[in-house]
């Protein structure tokens, strides 16, 4: 094997690392210094389909293992993330560049869908009726599909994944998990950590690297089914060619995130909501606030809290004392975010707080950018359309509460939504009108715990399964019914007639 100058972060196979010599690799950057800190290996149809293998031979063991066990297994897992909490922590801050708290955040919303499976038995229950005919009963049961896999973001390296693995290995099923080639290794420690929490091998894979191997997971036959977190065109092509191949596919797309503040909200609570969610995690959440969207005099009154929060904002590297705020994933995505900044100015927005060019002392080629506000941001505008996921916040004004729904419903994307007021009717209004899957009342970022499911609507969500919660286990199971008559004193002999059931 050749000498590699550079770490490099390899796929996890039947329970171990997988030893063989990568054709391909990509490079895994520390945002905050802007340094490479590893190279990480990218599969390609061979290693995905010796993933695969590994899944299918270990679900023919694990589908019969008993619930009581896979929820001894999810409490022992769950105990060993709260123990390894920070250490996952570390890596996102590493690789992702967010804040030390916020990663921590990320670790805890993970952690919260382990618990949920570790309630397995109780969800998994399936429904009877007794004597839906003479003599014969009705009963549902739950089964898992088979091999399930993962395809997830880069902006949640460690919680995105947890959304889909515990309640499909849980579910019975085994897992093959692609994350995102630009923070790798959060799902190598969660693989160890099942490992130690006594999760036979094979039963949780991981694959890193690019289309090739999402192209690859798309066409294997032996994958009943395929979970995808990420932006839009690359949800509509999953679900597209998955179901074009048999599978059944819940794909989740990309965001544009309005927050409506009406005349009589507390502008307080509107302006730390609006920078909270519009610069929280440097906006590369897909339910960050991209636009807020002011009715009547609202603007007038909300911006000057909302730049005075600006001002104060500290930015530096995630693992910095008093970050609030981290750099952006990668250079390319940094100029991207620019891009679209110079954008907004030529198209005749006001840009009001400038995050171009700005830099951490002491970290001078870190990937950071400041945060962005524009004022008079329009319809027709690319910062407006487009899914921008950096710390730019657009203001649009309107005139009236009915304009700025209307500017929500037609927009193409229905992730997550916001209205800020103190009037109970206004609200009520939003919350049935809005054409939008998760909705805040006064509260920004509207991501249900792990008992309810999350999901958005319209271009956000392609295939209709929402996930975790209830319709993570939906999802990951499919049902059975029987119908059963044991043997009864009344023979009637051969009927041809469709039953009638009296
Ligand atoms: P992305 O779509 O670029 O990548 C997601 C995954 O798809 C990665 O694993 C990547 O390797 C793979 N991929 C990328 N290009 C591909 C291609 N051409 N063919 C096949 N596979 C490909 O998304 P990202 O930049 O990693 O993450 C940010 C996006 O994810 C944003 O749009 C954000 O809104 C979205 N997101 C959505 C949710 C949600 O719940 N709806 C949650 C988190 C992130």
């Amino acid at each position: 094997m050749r000498m590699r100058a550079m770490k490099t972060i390899t796929h996890w196979i039947g329970g171990k690392p997988w030893e063989g010599e990568p054709e391909r690799t990509g490079p895994v950057f520390n945002p905050a210094t802007g340094r490479q800190a590893a190279e990480v290996a990218f599969a390609g149809a061979a290693e995905v389909d010796r993933a695969v293998g590994a899944a299918r031979k270990a679900f023919e063991d694990w589908r019969s293992v008993s619930l009581t066990r896979r929820q001894n297994i999810m409490f022992a897992y769950r105990e060993l993330i709260t123990r390894h909490r920070l250490d996952l922590a570390r890596i996102l801050t590493a690789e992702h560049g967010k804040t030390l708290d916020d990663a921590l955040g990320e670790v805890q919303r993970g952690l919260e869908v382990v618990e949920f499976a570790c309630n397995i038995a109780h969800l998994i229950k399936g429904e009877f009726s007794e004597q839906v005919s003479s003599a014969v009963d009705t009963y549902t049961v739950r089964q898992p599909l088979g091999v399930a896999a993962g395809i997830t973001p880069f902006n949640f390296p460690a919680m995105v994944p947890m959304w889909m693995f515990p309640i499909a290995i849980a579910c019975g099923n085994t897992f093959v998990l692609k994350p995102s080639e630009k923070d790798p290794s959060a799902s190598l420690l969660n693989a160890e950590l099942l490992a130690e929490a006594g999760l036979p091998d094979g039963v949780f894979n991981v694959v890193h690297g690019d289309k090739a191997a999402v192209d690859a997971i798309l066409a294997h036959p032996d994958i009943a089914a395929v979970s995808f977190v990420g932006s839009t065109p690359i949800a509509r092509y999953i679900y597209e060619q998955g179901t074009a191949n048999g599978k059944r596919v819940q794909a989740l797309g990309g965001a544009k995130n309005h927050m409506i503040v009406l005349p009589d909200a507390d502008m307080d609570l509107a302006a730390d909501a609006a920078v909270s969610a519009g610069y929280g995690s440097a906006g590369e959440r897909c339910m960050a606030i991209s636009v807020v969207v002011t009715v009547g005099e609202a603007a007038d009154r909300l911006l000057p809290k909302v730049r005075e929060r600006i001002a104060d904002l500290v930015v530096g590297p995630g693992d910095s004392d008093g970050a609030q705020m981290g750099p952006l994933v990668t250079a390319e995505h940094r100029d991207r975010v620019a891009g679209y900044v110079d954008a907004g100015e030529a198209e005749g927005a006001r840009l009001l707080e400038d995050g171009r060019g700005f830099t951490s002392e002491g970290h001078e080629d870190g990937f950071f950018f400041g945060p962005t506000l524009f004022d008079g941001v329009t319809k027709d505008m690319s910062i407006y359309r487009d899914e921008i996921f950096g710390p730019v916040l657009s203001v649009v004004r309107t005139d009236s509460y009915q304009e700025a729904i209307d500017l929500i419903n037609v927009n193409p994307y229905g992730n997550g939504t916001a209205v800020f007021t103190n009037d109970g009717g206004a609200a009520r209004k939003f919350q049935a009108e809005i054409e939008v899957g998760m909705v805040g009342i006064n509260v920004p970022i509207p991501v249900p715990l792990s008992f309810y499911s999350f999901g958005g609507w319209k271009d956000s969500i392609f295939g209709g399964h929402s996930i975790y919660g209830p319709e993570g286990v939906h999802f990951y199971t499919r049902p059975k019914v029987v119908i059963a008559r044991w043997p009864d004193p009344i023979h009637r002999g051969v009927d041809l007639g469709f039953p009638q059931h009296r």
